[in-house]
């Protein structure tokens, strides 16, 4: 293997990164980061912490919550903080939040933005999301004002940006030294009365808790014929005539009960935990939990979802592999709505498979061709989900549900979660791909593909990294296992994208990623806004008004006076690509449909024709969804699935129960009028020269406001 100079690249990187995003090198970067090492736990609370004091008018800190051993959970908000209103500011009337109830924050103007949640650190142990998410948030504070992509996604979007969802699995991961997926738990896991009694040990005193090899005839373990550092574990099966080790976590039994390791602060799997498809504990190593959300970091951001509804794209960090799971994992694919898969596959994972650099499957090229696709598949694959399709899934574009043996795969996932409950894009993806990642680094193909790049990453960490990387096995006599060796990766650098070069390869991937979905987010704007006075008189019920079609017949009253009758007319829409609610967003209970508000002083402004609120149903995007056909119809339904209310709860035309005097059976409502743009009417009688607001508000979409003036 032959690596290139790793300086010269690092500039060609740079070089390209500026190219790429058009922005003066360090033009506004308050608070300088680095990607030579880990941040960790400490040093990335310390980030963030500046950023949000260096740029106060963009980014909010809030903690959400705190782990079991007492350390925040933050979300830094990055949006700007002087733009964006929220219904609550203007619709007082539904304003439950000022009427002195406690437990709901009061809304903040990011809220009324289409939200972006990204997190890392999940799994303690997954830390490369940790640095994406500084990444991300270094490229958005400091490109804002001087790029002109960034600077109006941090104006009309929120970022809410979570580094380290679990402090405790982090901390001892970078910190602490040993490798924990888990959160940290005072829990008694064996039994014994005492508590977190018996974790790894440091048994050589060198710093670091590596690996522990020992000669056992019923070991699954060989030392590599290439390279005598590396253990190569056997299959369930396979005879060899090597001599046979076990390779345990540097470990001595501390409590004298003959096991190792068996109560540490290792707690709860925290992508296990969450309450979707969850399920019981027993019999699961790493721990589901008690019960679903019981774990203080998966309840921290089940909360913080709950409380900021405008969230329309999440993207969970975790490694390695370098791939995308979309939904779902808990239940098979014909659970998704068509629509969300079009939008899932042909948009985003066609461009996720551009930026990694991996082949666009040929029936996301011609969309159009996707019935020639199903019916070739049907002769040559036995994944019937891939027949629905019309196309398998590629290995960087994936569901985790196993599709061939039609089983689920796994629980309590995240991102399941996020789409089932909540209808929001969610996606978890596996970054750190070392043959796409490193420069130069060999491909490995066939079966012997993942002992090859074990060998050539202890090569290239020989090469790059003085071998500080890897501690050489050195005899060490265990106090119950006996002669034996120690040695082994340096835990942190074991499964991790590289620090340097590579890590930064892999953030500035998933920070073009990040970007591109959040351009995909609705944005709705008042396009056209009218107040016509068509004659003033003494009383305010004193027009008598008819309307055919768009034609509106008005009887005038006889006198002249203080009221002046008024026609409003505003034009909607969505410019945004992606309409309002994920398809699967439209058919929950819990998502509310795009509204409109006339407001005035309610003292001044009589309503004659239209009531103030009207509902707009869901506001499509602009992007036409490639390989989708509105009339295809739902994923198959049980009947529990039903009382959701199919999938046009929001189309459900509002017969009114008695019509009032004014209006008209033949009104257009709102909600029956389809596409990205919708025409709304109001005819009021205004007293004086009171004025008029028109507020839109999309859960997802944002709330965008018109004042009229009346003169
Ligand atoms: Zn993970």
């Amino acid at each position: 293997m032959k690596l290139r100079s790793s300086k010269k690249r690092w500039w060609i990187c740079v070089f390209c990164t500026c190219l790429l995003l058009g922005a003066h090198p360090g033009a506004a970067q308050k608070v300088k980061v680095s990607f030579n090492d880990y941040h960790g736990y400490t040093a990335t609370t310390k980030y963030i912490k500046a950023v949000a004091k260096a740029y106060p008018k963009i980014t909010e800190l809030i903690e959400i919550g705190k782990s079991n051993m007492g350390r925040s959970i933050y979300v830094l908000v990055v949006s700007n903080m002087g733009t964006g209103t929220t219904i609550d500011a203007h619709v007082e009337l539904r304003n439950m939040r000022k009427e002195g109830v406690q437990n709901v924050i009061p809304m903040k103007t990011y809220q009324g933005k289409p939200g972006h949640w990204i997190c890392g650190s999940t799994h303690g142990n997954e830390y490369t999301g940790t640095e994406v998410c500084l990444y991300i948030i270094d490229k958005l504070v400091s490109g804002y004002g001087s790029d002109s992509e960034i600077t109006p996604l941090v104006d009309d979007k929120t970022f809410y940006i979570c580094p380290v969802v679990n402090p405790d699995g982090l901390y001892n991961s970078i910190e602490g030294g040993i490798s924990q997926r888990q959160n940290s738990m005072e829990k008694d896991d064996d039994g014994d009365g005492r508590i977190n009694e018996d974790g790894p040990d440091d048994l050589n005193g060198d710093g670091h808790i590596t690996r522990f090899r020992y000669k056992d005839k019923k070991g699954r373990y060989v030392i590599d014929d290439e390279d005598s550092r590396l253990m190569v574990r056997l299959g369930r099966n396979e005879k060899t005539t090597k001599p046979r080790y076990s390779v345990i976590t540097e470990d001595k039994d501390n409590d004298g009960d003959g096991e190792h390791g068996e109560d540490s602060e290792r707690g709860i799997d925290l992508n296990r935990n969450f309450a979707e498809g969850w399920f019981t504990e027993k019999g699961m190593a790493g721990g589901s939990g008690d019960y679903a959300m019981s774990a203080p970091e998966s309840h921290a951001i089940a909360e913080f979802f709950t409380n900021h509804r405008n969230i329309l794209m999440a993207q969970f960090y975790h490694t390695s592999g370098g791939f995308t799971y979309r939904p779902l994992g808990t239940a098979p694919h014909d659970k998704l709505h068509p629509k969300d898969v079009a939008v899932f596959d042909m948009i985003m994972g066609k461009k996720y498979l551009e930026i990694i650099g991996e082949d666009i499957p040929e029936a996301w090229q011609k969309p159009d061709s996707l019935d020639k696709f199903k019916e070739e598949l049907k002769k040559t694959s036995k994944n019937k989900y891939a027949i629905q399709r019309g196309y398998e899934l590629p290995r960087g574009w994936r569901v985790s549900y196993n599709e061939r043996n039609d089983r689920r795969y796994s629980y309590g996932m995240a991102t399941d979660w996020a789409y089932l409950q909540y209808g929001i894009y969610s996606i978890t993806t596996e970054l750190w791909n070392p043959q796409k990642d490193i420069e130069g680094f060999p491909q490995f193909k066939g079966e012997d593909a993942r002992r090859q790049v074990q060998r050539a990453l202890l090569k290239y960490q020989d090469e790059e990294h003085e071998g500080k990387w890897f501690i050489p096995w050195k005899t060490y006599k265990h106090p119950e296992l006996g002669e034996g060796e120690i040695g082994g990766w340096i835990p942190k650098y074991r499964s991790n994208a590289y620090p340097g070069e590579a890590l930064i390869n892999v953030c500035e991937k998933h920070w073009q990623f990040a970007r591109f979905r959040a351009g995909l987010t609705p944005n709705i704007v008042i396009t056209e806004a009218q107040a016509k006075i068509l004659y003033t008189t003494n009383n305010a019920r004193d027009g008598v008004v008819s309307q055919k079609g768009d034609q509106v017949t008005i009887k005038r009253g006889k006198s002249k006076g203080k009221y002046k009758i008024v026609e409003v007319t505003a034009t909607i829409e969505n410019k945004g690509k992606l309409a309002t609610h994920v398809a699967r967003g439209a058919q929950l209970a819990c998502n509310r449909e795009d509204v409109v508000w006339l407001i005035g002083d309610r003292e001044k402004v009589t309503f004659l024709q239209g009531t103030p609120f009207r509902k707009l149903g869901v506001l499509e995007g602009i992007a036409k969804i490639p390989g989708y056909r509105a009339r295809e119809g739902g994923p198959s339904q049980t009947p529990r699935q039903r009382g959701y209310g199919g999938f046009r709860r929001f189309r459900m035309p509002e017969v009114p129960k008695k019509l009032s005097p004014r209006q008209k059976s033949d009104e257009k409502p709102e909600e029956k009028q389809k596409g990205p743009k919708r025409e709304v009417k109001w005819l009021v009688a205004v007293e004086g020269d009171s004025p008029l607001k028109i507020v839109v508000s999309s859960q997802n979409g944002g709330t965008t406001v018109k004042t009229l003036s009346i003169k």
